[in-house]
């Protein structure tokens, strides 16, 4: 997976209930790669990383 230098945000982490320092990415995931559509699957995703417990959260980019 293609996977840009991540950038650092501060925000809520759920996990750990407090503000922690985020590492934020952008990648391309690839979803139901068995199925025939999969060159409609690759999806853009916005990777949140808390560096405190390592919590990842991923929210697809099209969905807006
Ligand atoms: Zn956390």
């Amino acid at each position: 997976m293609q996977r840009a230098s991540p950038e650092t945000a501060t925000d809520h982490c759920s996990a750990c209930g407090t503000e922690q320092r985020l590492d934020v990415s952008i990648a391309i995931l690839t979803e139901s790669p068995d199925e025939a559509n999969a060159a409609f699957s690759r999806e853009p995703y916005r990777i949140v990383e808390c560096r405190s417990c390592g919590e990842t959260s991923k929210t697809r980019m099209n969905d807006a």
